[in-house]
């Protein structure tokens, strides 16, 4: 069974929502509405019903599903909005500004009867993925500790984004796909939340941000988005107590070193600079194996395919609202120690 599907909002996401429904067996897009006449002119020249208000949209008995696609800062009355008159809702990344705000969203779709969920597309990056598989295989044993950085050099983007009163910053636009990330990959609750917001290129908000998460089991995640690095670091790197892997960047597979003999009798100490040094001498194909992991299949569809099926009580959500509302927790705790310059305890759930 297709869902009828309106896209609230054609800028540059919505455009990719209209675009996905028109390949996805699982929703039918009946239309979209944008608050810009030129968006809803655009639409229409691209063979787009738009709707001509949000009455209209509202009213549609025939939409049982909307996608949410505008500034982070309207996201919580549009989405309460779109519940209240039976719709089911998916709502951009990040869902909202505030744990406080999204309680009373949660709130809405539970009074409803509706379902509610967030598009955390990034689930389906093939780069995550194939760390999640290393991870949850145990091929390189418990692990203590995983990095996620992405870099760029153009700064902030400067529409909304750059703003504070829309919810711009790079931790609402990016951090909240990282953390998301992470918090699939390592299965302990976090304990301390340090974070160090950048304000390179923009005062206002943060254009970049350095994140140290501590977990109960010992496990460190360390989560940076930088946009004024004309070099890249690494995409992902993760170690465990039998080996690490690697992700370059996003086209890399995923490059594995695995311990096979912790112990060497023989190290041969080599130059390094102006020294000599055994303890950093590299390891040898004796003791350790190297392989690249292939990439792991990913379907983004598999997003509205679930949510289409949770409507149809046939499966659960993905995204869930409590993994929400423990990313916005986090996110806060973020803002919260950077302005105290602190680490800051965090209560997980
Ligand atoms: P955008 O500025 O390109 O587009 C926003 C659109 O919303 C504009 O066309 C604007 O006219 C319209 N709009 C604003 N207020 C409206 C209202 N009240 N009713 C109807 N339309 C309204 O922004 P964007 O890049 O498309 O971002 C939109 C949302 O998507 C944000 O929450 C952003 O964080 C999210 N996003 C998610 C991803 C992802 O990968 N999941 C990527 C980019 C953006």
């Amino acid at each position: 069974m297709k869902h009828n599907l309106c896209v609230i909002g054609y800028g540059g996401m919505g455009g990719w929502h209209t675009r996905h429904a028109l390949t996805s067996d699982d929703v039918n897009l009946k239309g979209i509405y944008d608050i810009d006449p030129k968006k809803s002119e655009l639409a229409k020249s691209n063979g787009i019903y738009a709707y001509e208000s949000l009455e209209e949209v509202l009213s549609d008995k025939d939409i049982d599903l909307v996608t949410i696609a505008i500034p982070n800062d309207q996201h919580r009355d549009m989405v309460i909005k779109c519940l209240e008159a039976g719709k089911n809702v998916i709502c951009e990344k990040p869902v909202t500004m505030s744990s406080k705000v999204l309680q009373e969203m949660i709130d809405a779709a539970k009074k409803s009867g509706k379902l509610f969920t967030v598009h955390q597309n990034r689930r389906w990056d093939v780069d995550f993925l194939a760390m999640k598989q290393i991870h949850d295989s145990g091929e390189i044993g418990e692990i203590f500790n995983i990095e996620s950085r992405i870099h760029g050099s153009r700064g902030i983007p400067s529409d909304w984004r750059c703003q504070k009163a829309y919810g711009g910053g790079m931790v609402l636009d990016w951090g909240v796909h990282l953390i998301d990330q992470i918090c699939q990959i390592l299965k302990g609750k976090i304990t301390k939340v340090y974070c160090k917001l950048d304000h390179i290129t923009n005062d206002e908000v943060d254009d970049g941000f350095k994140l140290d998460l501590t977990f109960d089991n010992g496990a460190r995640a360390y989560v940076e988005v930088g946009t004024y690095n004309f070099i890249d670091m690494p995409r992902f790197y993760m170690q465990g107590k039998e080996g690490t892997a690697i992700i370059t960047n996003w086209q890399e597979d995923a490059k594995v070193v695995h311990c096979k003999y912790w112990h060497e009798n023989d190290v041969l100490p080599v130059k390094t600079a102006a020294g000599l040094t055994k303890t950093m001498a590299p390891r040898d194909s004796v003791t350790t194996d190297t392989y690249t992991i292939d990439k792991p299949a990913s379907d983004v569809h598999d997003f509205y395919r679930n949510f289409t099926r949770a409507i149809e009580g046939k499966e659960t959500q993905l995204v869930t609202h409590a993994q929400v509302m423990r990313v916005m927790r986090i996110m806060e705790a973020c803002f919260e120690s950077d302005k105290k310059g602190q680490v800051i305890d965090f209560t997980d759930m």
